[in-house]
């Protein structure tokens, strides 16, 4: 059995899926004489395949974000024109009998190696290119050799060094039903994607590629954080079980789908899910939301082969729509940069401190013509919507200054007007702030008079005011959503804006978390928007407390000066309110 940390609840027994990536998991496989031909022949269709690829995205990067910006594809394709590049890659197929993969492979460790000697930061850039390139080929290089994975019996369980949006798409439609991964916390893109589908997720499980193999059965255990591998007879049975209560507990609190969230004393609460793409929004339907609070569309960049387009944003935003007839869409621009980065955006412009530098709307500001295509897809979405009876708003990520929020107020008016100019159906959206950065917070009295709503990023909101990164398990102790100083200055933002009548809404972490739910909806907050998975759990809690109970219980912990204290007291509450309600929190 190996410990790692939970990231999404629930109990998942399968086939383990393993998806070596080259640089973690070195392909020692020889060539007979008679495969070297054919391996070479793979190679150079995977070359050429990379060579269409850089080509096609130079192109289109260049159209909508700049000649700059599209300068390093070409750098790109003069790395794979290299001669010695491919040379070496040939000779060892043909004199080492390597494969493609494991050529590609040592070459890495080459120039790792070479480069490794160097301060120079210009070089070092350049092996991030090399690494790049040698990423596409070999991407290739799987397209021709990866195992179908339906070909593979039951339920898949997926282990990776990392999740990445990639392998999301290479999935498809598989039947996953687990993910197991080397990296990761419970921020990262496994954890967020396991918890919007509702799948068991076990992060942080250092080495688990060495100890697995495709086909393996494997047990991911998202409540305690275990994997067992290979499980004798016993085992296997035990957790078949659990599994068994994990579904019907699910089915049973997804039963409570159709209703909608109402507290003992009968307020209505918005239970809204958060998304990164269409296949969310079906899961988030199934458990219930009663709308999209966030649809983080970097995803949708992410998994792009290049740039996606006007129309091709149009087309994803109208099936999200799709997926929530009738509901609220909540549009957010996109927010790279920090952890999340793009090749033609900002990779290679090195910084001291990503999450507080050239990140989400910052970068945004300074590409118009690539912002500004976004903008014009959600408000065409905008319209749609409201022929389909829905309703799409348009979230901004990051605002620091009340300057940023006039800023875009005039580049959506603008982008109405060119709309208007090019006869396209459009409909202005209510424009919301994204309240993730603590002098936004301090401010937001001022802010409200220029934006329509507020959505509370406190997976950032936290770490920026606690100056304790998110992602870095050795500050974690600091980055706390129940931190006295997280809560006050949380109460004071929901006060302010239900005092201005301005819709707030919860949409990090914390909103899905029972402790932190009973807190906010004592502090007066009545939307919540979280991963789809926790719903249905929230929902039965919602109608096992009173307002009356929730504010008396906020207005208790607020008054404690220790992280500790807090969770103590809240745990005993809630213990005693909703006796059954730990099963799937991973909290
Ligand atoms: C947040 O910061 O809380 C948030 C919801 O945005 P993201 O996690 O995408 O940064
Ligand atoms: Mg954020």
């Amino acid at each position: 059995m190996r410990k790692g940390i939970a990231v999404s609840p629930g109990v998942a027994v399968g086939t383990a899926y393993c998806i070596h990536e080259i640089f973690v998991n070195p392909d020692t496989k020889r060539l007979e004489d008679r495969e070297i031909t054919a391996e070479l022949a793979q190679y150079e269709y995977a070359r050429d395949k990379t060579t269409e690829d850089l080509r096609a995205l130079q192109k289109k990067v260049e159209a909508q974000v700049g000649h700059e910006q599209a300068a390093i594809f070409a750098v790109h394709e003069s790395i794979l024109r290299d001669a010695p590049f491919t040379k070496k890659v040939r000779d060892w197929i043909v004199n080492e009998r390597m494969t493609a993969q494991a050529a590609l492979h040592q070459l890495m460790a080459e120039y790792t190696q070479l480069f490794s000697r160097t301060k120079d930061e210009y070089l070092r850039d350049r092996l991030n290119d090399i690494r790049d390139v040698v990423v596409r080929i070999s991407a290739h290089l799987s397209d021709v050799l990866r195992p179908e994975t339906h070909a593979l019996p039951g339920p898949l369980i997926v282990v990776a060094d990392e999740l990445l949006p990639s392998h999301v798409v290479a999935l498809g439609d598989a039947d996953v039903h687990g993910i197991v991964t080397q990296a990761g916390s419970q921020t990262s893109h496994a954890a967020i994607i396991a918890r919007s589908r509702g799948i068991p997720a076990v992060s942080g499980v250092a080495g688990i590629l060495r100890q697995v193999k495709t086909g393996d059965t494997i047990i991911v255990d998202g409540r305690e954080g275990h994997v067992i591998v290979n499980p004798d007879a016993e085992a296997k049975s035990a957790y078949h079980k659990l599994e068994r209560e994990f579904f019907n507990l699910k089915d049973q609190l997804a039963e409570n789908r159709d209703r909608p969230a109402v507290t003992a004393d009968g307020v209505e609460i918005q239970l809204l899910a958060n998304i990164n793409g269409v296949a969310d929004a079906h899961t988030a339907g199934r458990m219930g939301a009663t709308g999209i609070g966030l649809f983080r569309t970097e995803y949708l960049y992410l998994t792009h082969s290049d740039v996606p387009d006007e129309e091709e944003q149009l087309e994803a935003y109208r099936k999200v729509i799709d997926a929530a007839p009738g509901r609220e869409v909540v549009i957010r621009t996109l927010d790279i940069g920090g952890d999340k980065t793009m090749v033609y955006l900002g990779r290679n412009f090195r910084e001291a401190n990503p999450f507080m530098g050239w990140r989400s709307i910052r970068l945004s500001f300074e590409h118009p013509e690539f912002f500004n295509t976004q903008i014009r897809a959600v408000l065409r979405a905008a319209s749609y919507a409201k022929r389909k009876g829905g309703k799409v708003k348009l979230l901004f990520p990051m605002i620091t200054t009340l300057e940023e929020l006039r800023r875009l107020r005039s580049i959506v008016r603008k982008a109405c007007k060119q709309l208007a100019d090019d006869g396209k159906p459009h409909v202005k959206p209510p424009v919301g702030m994204m309240l993730e950065v603590p002098a936004a917070a301090v401010t937001i009295r001022d802010m409200l008079g220029s934006c329509d709503f507020v959505s509370v990023g406190s997976n950032d909101l936290v770490q920026y005011l606690m100056a304790a990164d998110r992602d870095n398990p050795k500050v974690s102790h600091l980055c706390q959503p129940l931190a006295p100083a997280v809560l006050r200055v949380l109460s004071d933002v929901i006060r302010a804006c239900n005092e201005a009548n301005r819709p707030i809404t919860v949409c990090g972490e914390m909103a899905g978390q029972p402790r932190a739910f009973v807190l906010l909806l004592g502090m007066g907050l009545r939307n919540f928007s979280m991963s789809a998975a926790f719903i249905p759990t929230i929902k039965d809690l919602t109608g096992h407390i009173s307002i009356a109970q929730a504010e008396a219980l906020a207005r208790r912990a607020m008054e404690f000066s220790t992280i500790v204290q807090v969770k103590r007291y809240v745990d005993e509450q809630l213990s005693r309110l909703a006796p059954n309600l730990t099963v799937l929190d991973t909290a």
